[in-house]
């Protein structure tokens, strides 16, 4: 006895009789093999990985909680301290990109009514306000290093013994500039640092190294309420990544474990180059970048040199040319990725990167013959 049709009229049946079955096909482009072009990824980031990194991405996985897991763990803690040039033992890579450290590190020492100064001057800046918008007397001091909207890097020196003359953390977003340009974490008093994955150390996007001064631990560690998040609670962190000092660590969650493998493998090319041999190259590779785009006739958006992010270039968008074309243009003809201006400097600028592998002489050559091309191709109006 069909038990619905004493319930149900007969189309009720019919229709439990074909629940089994499935009514959405799978979709045919799913059954089509996976494609992806081979571009230099000259935009402000991500930038293109290296063999070896890519290698490690193709490796199989193994558990999370794995020993093996750990010991790679601890190899990237080790890295980590090596690039931010820091003995703080509360360093760690966040699972997720550049804004789940951002996130972190506010949710994790502001509380309620407390406050963060932070220096705007760009997109990232705005941001941070945005997720930081609090009154009173601020907490911490926010600044970009890289601003990678505007093009511009922060000289450092002075502001963390200020900072703490004010009993103020200081928080410094290198996302766009970590390993391309110099910071050194404890001697230039920084108290929460964080980095991307996908920019100068040329892994995937999403891990983001961070690291905390014994100051900011103090704070994050003796608030009076519960940090917002769940996943970014850095009392769970620092246990998943044997920080804490207790013998065992907890689940907390899975972690990107290939991820991790990359990560590992950038910050071993890192240890291998040498962080001064890696922000010199930076340095010269923008310097010819630099010449080659101002003897075609650009003029840079950041005018005083000392302040140009080695990272990333802003480009005065040529007068007469639609910025969108050029992109388009480029990565059309030459498979050249060029970004245009993002937040305040979007329709002002063209954005260049070059980080890490990316960095060097022959990359810059390509950007700049495809702006060469570029220029000569796309529609110029009567300005
Ligand atoms: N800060 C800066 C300076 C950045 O350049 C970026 C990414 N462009 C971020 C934060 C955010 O990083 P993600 O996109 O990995 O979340």
């Amino acid at each position: 006895i069909c038990l619905s049709r004493v319930l149900h009229p007969p189309s009720a049946c019919r229709s439990r009789r074909a629940m089994g079955s499935v009514s959405i096909p799978p979709p045919a482009s799913l059954l089509r093999p996976l494609e992806t072009p081979q571009r230099l990824l000259s935009g402000p980031g991500p930038s293109n990985v290296p063999p070896r990194v890519l290698a490690a991405a193709a490796r199989q996985i193994i558990g999370h909680m794995h020993g093996e897991m750990l010991e790679i763990m601890d190899d990237i803690k080790k890295g980590i301290q090596y690039a931010f040039q820091t003995q703080n033992n509360m360093t760690l890579a966040m699972s997720g990109p550049g804004h789940v450290a951002m996130e972190c590190a506010i949710f994790n020492t502001v509380e309620s009514g407390e406050s963060v100064l932070v220096a705007v001057n760009g997109i990232w800046g705005e941001r941070a306000a945005e997720i930081a918008l609090v009154e009173h007397k601020p907490v911490i001091f926010f600044l970009t290093h890289g601003e990678s909207s505007s093009g511009v890097v922060h000289p450092l020196d002075g502001i963390g013994d200020l900072c703490h003359s004010h009993n103020c953390l200081f928080l410094l977003d290198a996302v766009a500039s970590l390993g391309g340009s110099p910071i050194l974490m404890d001697k230039q008093g920084i108290d929460i640092l964080y980095t991307g994955s996908q920019k100068v150390l040329n892994s995937p996007p999403g891990t983001a190294p961070i690291s905390f001064s014994e100051r900011a631990c103090k704070k994050m560690f003796h608030r009076k309420t519960k940090p917002l998040s769940y996943f970014l609670d850095m009392g769970w962190l620092a246990n998943y990544w044997g920080c804490d000092g207790k013998p065992t660590r907890t689940y907390h969650h899975t972690g990107p474990i290939s991820g991790f493998f990359t990560l590992r493998e950038s910050l071993a090319i890192l240890a291998e180059m040498g962080l001064e041999n890696s922000w010199n190259r930076h340095k010269e590779v923008a310097e010819h970048l630099h010449k080659g785009l101002e003897s075609m006739g650009f003029k840079l958006f950041v005018q005083e040199k000392h302040v140009r992010l080695p990272t990333v270039t802003t480009i005065t968008v040529p007068p007469g040319y639609d910025w969108r074309e050029i992109t388009v243009y480029a990565m059309k003809h030459h498979n050249v990725e060029i970004s245009g201006g993002l937040g305040p400097s979007s329709g002002m600028v063209l954005r260049v990167g070059l980080m890490g592998y990316n960095s060097n002489k022959a990359n810059a050559d390509k950007v700049l013959e495809a702006l060469r091309e570029a220029l000569k191709h796309c529609h110029k109006s009567k300005v």
